[in-house]
């Protein structure tokens, strides 16, 4: 788990527009105040999305999830290398949660990585015309989607792969829903590409884009790009646009695998290759560091690194429970 190849990180980090990748949840040398260290960095956003939320009334629960991610949050360290820690608690996994968009394109791009058959990838996007109707464009979309894989040709020239969902918007033209995937398998002409895609989506003109990715590096940025970018800040920052594209999409899944792919379950965390103990709360670690307490300084010096990883406690303690909050203990003196 979380052992992506090298030369990853810094390829990531050179496309400015990964906004997502350069989180601000823990920058600088004192870590922002609790209960807010995950979701520091987007908290308007994220109000926002709870206030959008509280509008469908069939979303109550699937809310109250969301307001309660990484409410518990626990500091846990390599057993072999203490400056290698990480943060576990029960996290949302909701598609509008920032945090765990992230976590999850990560988790898909470490299977990527371990998983999928050798390429070449190619890289396609899909769309077609813009409406002022997200409803009527997602189906659409979903149902040219089903006419154009379930084709003999496309079948012929992609044996798998994985699909992801971005919505973007314009006053002028309205919604603009589209697909971005990554697929294996033989040469498939442009032209032939949009003639399918055009004939599957029933619309005359339609943009589609197909290129070689370069190597295994770039196809996994691709998919942490997209894996992780449903909407974009022009969505985001509006109450009315957000609601109408929390309220479309409940029932659209904005990643799916397809052929060969299918079978790989690219959404389902690796196990992990680390012994990990239980150092105590994040807010235990919090208060002790501020109170002086030098190994919980050194703890949250190591939590400020960019690349901290947030994971559900049920992939890293699959057969244990939480323990009581209050029963905190010194990494010296773990309690698991
Ligand atoms: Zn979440």
């Amino acid at each position: 788990m979380f052992n992506l190849p090298p030369g990853f990180h810094e390829a990531a980090q050179s496309i400015t527009s990964l906004d997502v990748l350069q989180t601000k949840a823990c920058e600088g040398d004192v870590p922002p105040s609790l209960p807010s260290f995950r979701h520091s960095g987007w908290e308007k956003h994220r109000e926002r999305v709870i206030a959008a939320m509280g509008t469908i009334p069939h979303l109550a629960q699937r809310t109250a999830r969301f307001k309660s991610c990484g409410a518990d949050s626990w500091v846990v360290q390599d057993k072999d290398d203490s400056s290698h820690v990480m943060l576990v608690g029960s996290y949302c996994g909701d598609r509008f949660c920032k945090p765990c968009a992230l976590a999850r394109s990560h988790v898909l791009a470490e299977n990527v990585h371990s998983k999928a058959p050798p390429g070449p990838y190619r890289l396609v996007t899909l769309t077609l015309p813009s409406s002022h109707v997200l409803s009527e464009v997602l189906t659409h979309l979903f149902d040219s989607w089903k006419r154009f894989r379930l084709s003999p040709l496309f079948k012929d020239r992609v044996t798998g792969g994985v699909c992801f969902l971005e919505i973007t918007h314009s006053l002028e033209k309205g919604w603009h829903p589209h697909f971005h995937l990554v697929c294996v398998g033989n040469y498939w002409r442009y032209a032939d590409l949009n003639a399918l895609w055009s004939r599957c989506a029933r619309v005359p003109v339609t943009v589609v884009d197909i290129r070689r990715a370069r190597d295994l590096p770039a196809v996994l940025c691709y998919l942490t790009r997209y894996a992780s970018k449903l909407v974009p800040p022009s969505i985001s920052s509006s109450l009315n646009l957000l609601t109408t594209a929390i309220a479309a999409l409940a029932s659209r899944r904005s990643i799916s695998t397809f052929g060969t792919w299918r079978g790989l379950r690219l959404l389902s965390p690796l196990p992990s290759e680390y012994e990990w103990r239980l150092c105590g709360t994040l807010s235990w670690v919090h208060a002790e560091a501020r109170q002086g307490n030098p190994q919980a300084g050194r703890l949250l010096m190591y939590l400020n690194h960019p690349e901290i990883i947030h994971a559900q406690w049920t992939d890293v303690f699959p057969n244990k429970s939480p323990p009581p909050l209050q029963n905190v203990l010194f990494p010296t003196n773990p309690i698991m």
